[in-house]
């Protein structure tokens, strides 16, 4: 079974500039959490890779952290949907760790983890980080206009190959369309 990567903010719920502090402020964007339900049912594992320097900064909790998480469990279970696991970096861009995207330490930790090779796996996200961070494990990355998709695709860095879809649910009808 492939494995698929997804970024959260901006790909599965709406992005915030002053971060996803709460479970109130937590929202899926439309189309997403049905979508993952369909990758789960073509067979597809779905872990997510976020970072969440608001940890370090203060903006919030791992209490709180945990809380948004049990949401976005909770209302991708009505869809039938599941994400197996949740990885993310806790860190300030300053701490210089090794995990935050697009570093590639988290990818590593996943495919460590879930014993599973990355160059198979597919890495669906909305900023130029997450785009670096598959193709630093070879990893194939997918980028969505949402979230600050519209801002990567202005960006210079993006490169050409990259396959761009307006949100997580397109995505997932292309991926699901060429099997
Ligand atoms: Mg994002
Ligand atoms: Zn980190």
């Amino acid at each position: 079974m492939n494995l698929i990567i997804l970024d959260r903010d901006g790909v599965i719920n709406y992005d915030s500039d002053d971060y996803i502090k709460s479970e109130e402020e937590w929202e899926a964007i439309p189309g997403s959490l049905d979508a993952i339900a369909r990758l789960n049912r073509a067979g597809y594992r779905i872990v997510v890779a976020t970072n969440q320097s608001g940890l370090a900064s203060g903006k919030f909790t791992y209490a709180d952290l945990h809380a948004i998480h049990r949401k976005m469990h909770t209302h991708l279970g009505q869809y039938g949907g599941s994400i197996e696991a949740i990885f993310f970096c806790p860190h300030a861009p300053e701490d210089d760790c090794s995990c935050r995207k697009p570093k590639p330490g988290m990818l590593h930790e996943i495919s460590r983890r879930l014993r599973k090779p990355l160059y198979k796996s597919i890495f669906i996200g909305d900023k130029i980080s997450d785009v670096q961070a598959a193709l630093s494990v070879k990893a194939k990355p997918i980028l969505v206009k949402t979230g600050k998709g519209k801002d990567t695709l202005a960006s210079k860095d993006l490169p050409k190959e990259v396959p761009i879809y307006n949100d997580l649910a397109s995505a997932t009808d292309a991926l699901l369309n060429t099997e």
